[in-house]
């Protein structure tokens, strides 16, 4: 597929993150190294914190510049869907996407990819999508074309999609990875400060209100629950991925097997939910089932047509259809 084709087209999911950038950024790199030409193009903004990786200013943001993307679309014979397992996870790119003549390709680790690409390549195990992409760079002889820049943007995606490697990272063969990566001279210090050490003031702040005014923990239930209303993300200045990571830090209380998150969206009349969990507790289950949507065992979403007051609802519903699983302490004490 990829000898074959001349103009490439990467996409990835609505509000992109680590993995996302920079699965699709490390793949644009390495095909732009055999001369192909590629595009990279995001359904929206993307977080500040990300804008670093090498070549991240030449993404194209579908929301702001539709008639250039759908330009490229269609000039394009190859498509590499990343970090995504349905055109849902698109928003309106999907529609080009799916309407496209062109190859299709997906790499990514979510459960039950959805079959609208020609080559799938679907490992829910992986750590993340970025891990994907060396992997199979590796499996056709490619690393020693593989860039220090590409390197970079590897090591960030699969930094950010485990929590810098403190769950799904239990793989020894991500350490071989890591240990390939920093021999492209990558100082993953240096990234770590670019990703994580990178909180305006604002947004530092916003993390003291919610652990000291909004989080609500059911200690019976091992589970947390914290909310952030449009006006209060307004109040502390709120730009899209200021609150990302935030959902896994109730996780750190002693016992907690689960924590929920959920934001009024800045952009749909929509409430957007964030759920974390550990072990065996199926977060996916729950936002399939309450939310609308899905992910992994232990890091899932989805959103809801409905109001805040009416989401608080439904998560307190969800706690108490789990109750069984929540109670039962034993499992997170490890
Ligand atoms: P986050 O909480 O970071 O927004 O999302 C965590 C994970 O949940 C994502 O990697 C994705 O797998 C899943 N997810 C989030 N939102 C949705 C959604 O609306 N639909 C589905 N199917 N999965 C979602
Ligand atoms: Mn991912």
């Amino acid at each position: 597929m990829f000898d074959a084709c001349r103009q490439v087209v990467i996409v990835t999911h609505v509000s992109a993150d680590g993995d996302a950038i920079g699965s699709s950024l490390a793949m644009a790199e390495y095909l732009k190294k055999k001369g192909k030409m590629v595009r990279v193009i995001v359904p929206n903004y993307f977080p500040d914190f990300l804008r670093w990786m090498t070549d991240a200013d030449k993404i194209v943001q579908y929301d702001r510049h539709r008639a250039a993307a759908k330009t490229y679309i269609s000039c394009a014979d190859l498509i590499i869907c990343l970090d995504i397992n349905e055109p849902a996870r698109l928003d309106d790119l999907a529609t080009p996407i799916v309407a496209s003549n062109a190859k299709k390709m997906m790499i990514d680790h979510h459960l039950q990819p959805k079959r609208f690409c020609d080559l799938i390549i679907s490992y829910p195990d992986a750590s993340s999508t970025c891990e994907l992409v060396f992997r199979l760079i590796d499996a056709i002889g490619g690393v020693g074309q593989l860039t220090k820049a590409a390197a970079e943007d590897l090591y960030a995606g699969m930094c950010t999609d485990t929590g810098k490697f403190s769950y799904n990272a239990n793989d020894p063969d991500i350490y071989i990875i890591l240990s390939e990566l920093l021999r492209k001279g990558i100082d993953k210090d240096k990234i770590n400060r670019r990703i994580y050490n990178n909180y305006t003031e604002a947004r530092f702040r916003l993390l003291g209100y919610i652990l000291s005014e909004k989080l609500q923990v059911f200690p019976e239930l091992h589970a947390s629950l914290f909310t952030l209303t449009r006006d209060e993300l307004s109040r502390f200045k709120y730009l899209k991925g200021d609150t990302e990571g935030v959902v896994n830090m109730p996780l750190e209380i002693k016992g907690m097997k689960l924590s929920m998150y959920l934001r009024e969206d800045t952009e749909k009349p929509r409430i957007l939910a964030s759920l974390r969990s550990v072990d065996d507790f199926p977060a996916n289950r729950m936002a399939a089932e309450f939310f609308g949507g899905g992910g992994h065992l232990n890091a899932a979403g989805g959103n809801l047509p409905c109001t805040m007051q009416e989401a608080i609802e439904i998560a307190h519903k969800a706690l108490e259809a789990y109750r069984p699983l929540l109670v039962d302490s034993h499992a997170s004490q490890g």
